[in-house]
């Protein structure tokens, strides 16, 4: 795809420009090839809010795309399905099945698709929500990864995330997914949470897309709870990588982003709704 007309908006993120509001949830607006996207959408109607006061016209969105189940990226579809009636629907089936975090002293708390989300789902047609199961080039030059194997021996669990109540199956987050754009300098890869690990999911965007390097990375790196062993790693794997342009959002956790900013300066960007990456 032609790297010079590629428009990435944060629509929805954990912080925001003034004026726009803020949610711990995640979704982009995704302008490349002449199609619209929207990755992810947020747990609530917030992404629909900002996309209005940035004179964003969800109506004309061409494909949905769902990097994972969990309510802070599906809770939107209800606002968005009713409203994207054209656009066609990327997820993982088993994006729409339970899932709850379940911390020690705590009651297990449902984290999953929300029921209103999965009310809307059930009402859009069938034809057009595509299985997300394998990766799909959905536009010339642009696709998903599919599931995203874990290779990486520092990226192991993310968290306390179980698909049953008594916490005995573990959530493999076979559901996860990010998002490759190709450009002739490298991919730009949009990514929800990170479940599976950044560097695992950027080692996926170049398998399935063929493509030699990442130009950025924009989503949640979900490195809020990690080891300062693992932040590190991570880095140095960042590293290697080399993108040009590096931005954590959403579930990246401040620890972490702060020591990607410091070890990567120009490249790292500020995130946050209301802000917009061209390429
Ligand atoms: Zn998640
Ligand atoms: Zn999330």
């Amino acid at each position: 795809m032609k790297g010079s007309n590629i428009r990435i908006t944060i629509l929805a993120d954990n912080t925001a420009a003034e004026g726009l509001s803020t949610e711990h949830g995640f979704s982009l607006w995704i302008e490349a090839g002449g199609a619209h996207i929207l990755f992810d959408a947020g747990q609530s109607d917030v992404f629909e809010k900002n996309a209005q006061a940035l004179g964003i016209d969800l109506s004309i969105c061409d494909y949905i795309v769902i990097s994972h189940g969990h309510y802070d990226h599906t809770g939107g579809l209800a606002y968005a399905l009713p409203l994207a009636k054209k656009a066609k629907v990327i997820m993982h089936p088993k994006a729409a099945i339970p899932r709850f975090s379940i911390r020690p002293g705590s009651a297990p708390k449902p984290i999953g698709i929300t029921e209103k989300a999965l009310a809307s789902l059930t009402l859009f047609p069938r034809e057009q929500i595509i299985d997300g199961s394998t990766p799909q080039e959905f536009i010339q030059g642009a696709g998903t990864t599919g599931q995203i194997p874990k290779l990486v021996d520092f990226e192991g669990s993310s968290g306390p995330f179980f698909l049953d109540l008594r916490g005995e199956k573990e959530d493999g987050f076979e559901d996860e997914q990010a998002l490759w754009i190709s450009t002739p300098t490298g991919l730009i890869v949009c990514a929800g949470c990170c479940h599976a690990g950044l560097i695992n999911t950027l080692k996926q965007a170049k398998s399935v897309s063929g493509a030699t390097g990442i130009r950025a990375v924009i989503g949640g790196f979900h490195l809020g709870q990690a080891s300062d062993e693992r932040i590190e790693k991570t880095i140095a794997a960042l590293k290697e990588i080399a993108p040009e342009l590096i931005a954590p959002c959403h579930c990246t956790g401040e620890r972490a982003a702060l020591k990607i900013q410091a070890a990567f300066g120009a490249q790292f960007s500020p995130a946050g709704a209301g802000r917009r990456f061209l390429f």
